[in-house]
């Protein structure tokens, strides 16, 4: 499958993006664990992405669309792939559009995950994430606690909550969503690519992907 993943941050698009790529192999390509990894490894992408992340802004476009340009050459995105967190502004759309033509590839269709603000801010606030970055597995204390020492349940590391899931942060990346992101659910509409799905659980949501999918011309 070709998709992308639009929705509020804590919207569960991780989650769905993981569930879908179990389905036929298609990668999971998420531009915000791309940016921590490399914050974490201090590649020159990651020195200049990390304030912006902090606050919760978005990292500019030219480094998004660089780093994104290589993501989808690698060749084991022949299989598919999920956008999981990209592309996040109009121009980040258009550039998509003309770097996918320029790989001869076209998308199945662009899934927006309608959530409510409440349920939003409770997800963020309570979100718990791996500190491995080739896990960063993500966990809820509510929902889908880590192990009881605050580990991970699948790589043993300890599970922190990220930088920019403080209060202050999580208001800017909301209004940021408003500004520069929702945008897309109209501009993907009017290109006939849009589906939406309101469901309350990823399981529920991944199953009415599957069967748009399966009914797509
Ligand atoms: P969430 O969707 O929960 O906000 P992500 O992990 O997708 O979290 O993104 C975390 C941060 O990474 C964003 O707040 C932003 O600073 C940066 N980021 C991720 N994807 C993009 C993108 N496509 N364009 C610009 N910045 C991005
Ligand atoms: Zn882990």
């Amino acid at each position: 499958m070709r998709i992308i993943l639009l929705g509020a941050p804590g919207a569960g698009k991780g989650t769905v993006a993981k569930l879908l790529s179990q389905i036929d192999g298609s990668v999971h390509i998420s531009t915000g664990d791309i940016l921590r990894a490399a914050i974490k490894e201090g590649t020159e992408l990651g020195m200049k992405a990390k304030a912006y992340m902090e606050r919760g802004d978005l990292v500019p476009d030219e480094l998004v669309m660089l780093m994104m340009e290589d993501r989808l050459r690698r060749p084991d995105t022949d299989k598919g792939f999920i956008l999981d967190g990209f592309p996040r502004t109009i121009p980040q759309a258009e550039a998509l559009e003309g770097l996918l033509k320029r790989l001869g590839k076209e998308l199945d269709f662009v899934a927006n995950l309608e959530v409510e603000r409440e349920v939003i801010i409770d997800r963020l606030t309570t979100r718990r994430t791996c500190s491995n970055p080739d896990c960063q597995e993500i966990y809820n204390v509510k929902s889908n606690p880590p192990l009881p020492d605050g580990t991970c349940r699948k790589c043993g590391s300890p599970t922190v909550q990220r930088e920019d899931e403080t209060e202050e942060a999580i208001a800017n990346r909301l209004a940021t969503y408003q500004a520069k992101t929702a945008p897309l659910i109209d501009y993907y509409a009017r290109k006939g690519l849009l589906k939406n799905y309101r469901s309350v659980s990823s399981a529920e949501t991944v199953e009415a992907v599957k069967r748009d999918l399966t009914l797509r011309p």
